[in-house]
């Protein structure tokens, strides 16, 4: 049924009139006693306090908060028959209820009913208003495409579907760290602003771009600049908002935004998640989806119906071009692709720069240092991380943001929220064992990354916590580094083992020890860093649609499935025995660091190495060469 002003009206009139009788009804049954109790007579009342002087008066009653009284009286006057008599009292009756208490008349005051009778009038008049509001939120509700079951109701109408930014305000210089990316659009914002230069030679700008790249690396601001630099409209819409309850809606959508950027051409459309409908059309798991292929057909169609001069482009963002439909793909649609990556050291700071310009940075505040303790953060997390440290530095009411904040801020991006120390116990002890025992590993092993700082102030799920600074280059990790950090991973749990005892060792290792075994397997299935050779056992092919275990396959016989699990065992054995070799060889220095840290909380790197310095070289970092 489509709930329309006609049929609203329709039903809304008889119930209004319906419900107003009951309230009626129900609630204002008009009782009322100074109506009932109707004294034909009046007087005023100066002749009321004669009246009352010559004992005549036999009874009052008052009404109304006192300002009026129904007064029984006997007198010659009166034919010496009790009469009752209205008299309209003056405000203050104090003194008359004392006269009349000396006078000996009966007295009574009647609770007022006026209020009530007023509050029946405005409930009257108010009840049939409140169901015309309700009646038409109710209207309303059911017309807007974003609530629930109402969308049936807005069937193929078009509300904000998509949005135009006349001017993005955005430009290059608001864009860091991607600078290839960058480049690959210089030309096509050349060709929005002057489109004769390369008309003339008869070249074809491509009509469609597809930027690829991880979440939070600056896509969408990406192309945002570009509209901002060549000073164009730019249209947006998201992948997620296609795709619609009901058939067809897409696909209009799609229609109605190829339209409207006809009419503002030259511009820019931006299809965000274009994933969400431009997936690999026929992949059946979970059923079709008629309504995102429809979707997905128009926008084709869209994209072939213009010419490629016309001035529009269209910029799609995703972060998995693997699953995107091959026919989106060809020539004429979105035939060039841009990645995205997550920035690397110069581009952190650069990203840095761009979001410390409105910020009051410290003077000694430098932002390659930070740029160095953020490998792997993307541009989004960067702007995120300085705004924390902006946020943490006015909580404090400091006046310029220092690397104090910025530290605090990066733990917690990266481990999250800070709890509370623990107070001192067996726990806490043990706790501090595990963190040095990964910390002292950590450091006297040639190939694992230094350590940061040790701390037992507890973060998101960890009760302690050892951070090591990662090296830049992540790409390529060699056979000992990784054993280095299996080893570094078991260090906790073998110093738990040696200093309190088989029985005594906690849960506390759960974590480290997913993370050995799943680096043990992948160096015997994945990177041929074991004794069955180099074979790639495992392959990554898993259907994007499945989930990531469920679609690998295992290319191996039952034979070869033992011969892993031995492989796996034997890394991780030869790794924990190293580990334990390394905790017995330095069990003083291990107490004395646990005392220290039990007392301080936190260790930081170079306190922590040059104490180990004391008793034992350490062996130099081959990382620190190539950062
Ligand atoms: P994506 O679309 O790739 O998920 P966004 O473009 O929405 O990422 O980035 C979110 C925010 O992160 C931006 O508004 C910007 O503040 C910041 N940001 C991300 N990448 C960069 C970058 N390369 N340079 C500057 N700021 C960036
Ligand atoms: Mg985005
Ligand atoms: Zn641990």
């Amino acid at each position: 049924m489509k709930l329309s002003w006609k049929t609203f009206l329709l039903w809304s009139l008889p119930i209004m009139v319906i419900s107003f009788f009951l309230w009626q009804g129900f609630l204002a049954p008009t009782n009322n006693d100074l109506q009932s109790n109707v004294a034909s007579s009046r007087m005023t009342y100066g002749r009321f306090l004669e009246y009352l002087d010559m004992g005549w008066v036999k009874r009052v009653d008052m009404y109304d908060n006192g300002h009026t009284a129904i007064v029984e009286a006997v007198g010659p006057e009166l034919g010496n028959r009790v009469q009752k008599i209205r008299v309209e009292l003056p405000a203050s009756v104090p003194e008359l209820i004392v006269k009349l208490k000396k006078a000996n008349v009966d007295l009574d005051a009647h609770p007022t009913k006026n209020t009530t009778a007023i509050w029946n009038l405005v409930g009257n008049l108010l009840f049939p208003l409140f169901l015309i509001a309700g009646l038409a939120f109710l209207f309303r509700r059911s017309n807007n495409p974003t609530s629930g079951p109402g969308q049936a109701m807005s069937f193929g109408k078009s509300k904000a579907l998509f949005q135009m930014e006349a001017k993005t305000g955005v430009v290059f210089d608001d864009v860091a760290g991607i600078d290839e990316a960058k480049e690959e659009f210089e030309e096509v914002v050349t060709f929005l602003k002057q489109p004769e230069s390369f008309t003339a030679v008869g070249a074809r700008i491509p009509k469609g771009v597809l930027l690829v790249g991880p979440p939070g690396t600056g896509k969408t601001l990406l192309a945002k600049a570009i509209a901002g630099e060549a000073n164009v409209p730019f249209f947006s819409i998201s992948g997620s908002e296609f795709v619609e309850m009901f058939v067809g809606v897409g696909a209009s959508r799609v229609r109605d935004l190829f339209k409207k950027a006809k009419e503002n051409a030259p511009c820019i459309i931006f299809i965000d998640e274009i994933d969400a409908v431009g997936r690999q059309r026929g992949t059946g798991v979970g059923g079709g989806n008629d309504e995102r292929e429809q979707t997905l057909n128009q926008l084709l169609t869209e994209m072939d119906g213009f010419e490629g001069n016309t001035g529009i482009i269209v910029i799609a963002a995703t972060n998995r071009a693997d699953i995107l439909d091959s026919a989106l793909l060809r020539p004429g649609r979105f035939d060039r692709q841009v990645a995205v990556e997550v920035p690397d050291f110069k581009g952190r700071s650069a990203i840095l720069d761009v979001h410390a310009r409105n910020k009051k940075l410290d003077k000694s505040v430098s932002l390659s240092i930070i740029a160095r303790r953020t490998p792997g953060f993307s541009g989004a997390d960067l702007a995120n991380l300085l705004n924390e440290a902006a946020i943490l530095t006015a909580r404090k009411r400091k006046q310029t943001i220092t690397l104090n904040e910025i530290d605090a801020s990066i733990d917690r991006v990266v481990a999250g929220m800070e709890g509370t120390p623990l107070i001192d116990s067996k726990s806490k002890r043990l706790i501090a064992y595990h963190e040095i025992g990964h910390a002292i590993v950590g450091t006297l092993l040639k190939d694992h990354d230094p350590v940061q700082k040790v701390t037992l102030i507890p973060r998101g799920q960890a009760k302690g916590l050892t951070w090591f600074t990662p090296s830049e280059d992540q790409s390529l990790i060699s056979r000992s580094q990784i054993k280095a950090r299996i080893m570094g991973a078991l260090g906790g749990r073998a110093a738990e083992e040696i200093v309190f005892g088989d029985a005594e060792v906690t849960t506390g290792a759960s974590n480290d020890l997913q993370q050995v075994t799943s680096m043990a397997r992948q160096m015997v299935t994945k990177f041929g860093m074991s004794n069955i050779g180099p074979l790639s056992l495992e392959s990554e092919e898993a259907n994007p649609f499945l989930g990531r275990g469920m679609g690998a396959s295992s290319e191996y016989s039952d034979e070869v499935a033992i011969k892993i699990d031995k492989q796996i065992q034997a890394i991780v054995q030869e790794c924990h025995d190293k580990a334990i070799e390394i905790i017995q060889d330095n069990r003083v220095i291990i107490d004395r660091l646990v005392d220290l840290l039990i007392e301080k909380e936190t260790i930081d790197g170079e306190q922590f190495r040059q104490i180990i310095s004391e008793y034992t070289p350490i062996p130099e970092k081959r990382m620190y060469a190539n950062v």
